[in-house]
């Protein structure tokens, strides 16, 4: 990518080690963990912090990286203890309920949810604590790739300003900034779906069997999220099919309550509670680039790939990456000639658990995937196998794959003896592969 604006400022500094751009959770986690090894890391974050973000529920395994980054108790501060996650179905009378502690490694046995504003805020001044030059409000708009060190073009309210790095992080989340200009981001032909989502003030606990789960009502278009938050909100979103998302008519607001009130056992819940923020929603989030990785940059969280947020993984997935990205960056920046073999170990590792989630989120929404999950049973520990999906636990060595394959068999068994169904479901789904909604949109609550 060549910068074609005018420069009108120069750093004077030296080359930075690495230069990270986007300030949510790969970004910050990243530039955090490199700037303890030592080196001279600058972030660019184009928003300032707190800024709303979609994607509040955390899994367990997010816990120890939270740990290492050293904000526990500061995330523990602001987050609701998150026990599990429990889902409903409308055509099963009562809820299913799975407890993280039931995972085949029930450690840690709870995560948190957490309001995205304060979560990444909290990301962001650790990095900057501990050494990393962070410019909020301020936003790259081009990179040139050089032999030696590639130059960023900066964008802030003061001026266009330029500075030089020896390695790239592109964490810019959907943005994807690296990817769209090389053009290697393509959408996910096996996934075609969009979210619209909303704070909402005063939904009853009843809402929740257990306080704090996330809880996920299917319905016949996709399935509906409430995540309880502090200060008395929830995060509410629905999922859907994209022939429904096709059919829409009016404004996103009035769409977005129409859906509610068709999954009643939602709306039992949200009809006396209020929308505290605009509507928002999220079109063709599934994607992901052809590399993770190239000649001394790399994509990270988001800037690489997201899938789907069913499995709430998104967080988990960007911060676990940046974890294996510090390292592999770090180690190539000692050994450049062995650089390339680290990135690939980077991605290897990452690929492999986007495909340990993909396989069950192309699959959710099907009838077979309900009865499943609406009727677990243990049987060789493939129960504890899907909690431990749920709690992050995806790259653990050993009783994990073989136990998801064995629900694979159930999955493929329970297809057949609901085939009538599954065809009609599978029919539904390859019609409509389009765009079906803008990328982002918002609507203020009329
Ligand atoms: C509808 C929906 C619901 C979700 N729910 C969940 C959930 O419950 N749990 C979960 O774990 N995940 C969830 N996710 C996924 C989650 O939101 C993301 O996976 C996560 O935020 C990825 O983190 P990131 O740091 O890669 O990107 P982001 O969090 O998007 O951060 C990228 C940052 O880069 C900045 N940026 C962009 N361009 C530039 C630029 N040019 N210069 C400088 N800065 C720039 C942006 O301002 C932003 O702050 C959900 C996603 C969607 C779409």
């Amino acid at each position: 990518m060549r910068y074609k604006k005018r420069v009108m400022q120069t750093e004077e500094t030296a080359p930075y080690d690495v230069a990270v751009i986007g300030g949510g959770p790969a970004g910050a986690t990243v530039a955090a963990l490199l700037a303890q090894r030592g080196r001279n890391v600058a972030l660019f974050e184009k928003a300032t912090h707190p800024r709303f973000h979609i994607g509040e529920s955390l899994l367990p395994k997010n816990i120890p990286i939270l740990e290492r980054l050293g904000v526990l108790d500061a995330v523990k501060a602001i987050g609701i203890h998150k026990p599990g996650a429990e889902f409903v179905s409308p055509d099963h009378d009562s809820r299913q309920c799975f407890l993280f502690s039931d995972a085949l490694d029930p450690n840690p046995p709870h995560s948190y949810q957490v309001r995205r504003s304060q979560f990444d805020a909290i990301l962001l001044n650790n990095a900057r604590r501990k050494g990393v030059a962070v410019r909020e409000g301020c936003a790259v708009s081009a990179i040139a790739f050089d032999d030696k060190t590639h130059r960023l073009t900066h964008e802030a309210h003061d001026g266009t300003t330029e500075c030089q790095a020896r390695f790239v992080i592109d964490a810019s989340g959907r943005d994807g900034l690296i990817a769209r200009h090389m053009e290697v981001r393509q959408r996910n032909k096996s996934h075609n779906s969009a979210a619209m989502f909303a704070h909402f003030k005063a939904v009853p606990s009843e809402a929740w069997e257990t306080p704090g789960n996330i809880a996920i009502y299917w319905f016949e278009h996709g399935w509906i999220w409430l995540i309880p938050l502090n200060d008395g909100l929830t995060s509410v979103g629905a999922v859907c099919m994209p022939d429904y998302l096709k059919s829409r008519e009016g404004p996103l607001d009035e769409f977005f309550f129409q859906t509610l009130r068709l999954c009643p056992k939602v709306w039992d819940h949200l009809k006396d509670a209020e929308a505290a923020t605009p509507i928002r929603a999220a079109g063709n989030y599934s994607y992901s680039a052809t590399e993770a990785f190239g000649e001394r940059y790399l994509l990270l969280g988001d800037a690489y790939a997201f899938i789907d947020p069913v499995f709430s993984s998104g967080v988990f997935l960007a911060m676990s990456s940046a974890e294996l990205a510090a390292d592999a960056i770090d180690k190539g920046l000692d050994w450049p000639k062995r650089a390339t073999r680290y990135l690939r170990t980077y991605q290897r590792r990452i690929d492999r658990g986007i495909a340990r989630y993909s396989w069950f989120i192309y699959r959710f929404n099907t009838p077979a995937m309900r009865t499943l999950f609406m009727g677990p049973r243990n049987v060789l520990g493939v129960r504890a196998a899907v909690v431990s999906l749920l709690a992050g636990d995806i790259y653990r060595r050993g009783g994990l794959s073989w136990r998801l394959g064995i629900f694979r068999l159930l999955f493929g068994a329970s297809t057949l003896v609901a085939l009538k169904r599954s065809r009609k479901w599978e029919d539904r789904r390859r019609r409509f592969r389009s765009i079906i909604m803008a990328d982002d949109e918002v609507a203020e609550r009329s």
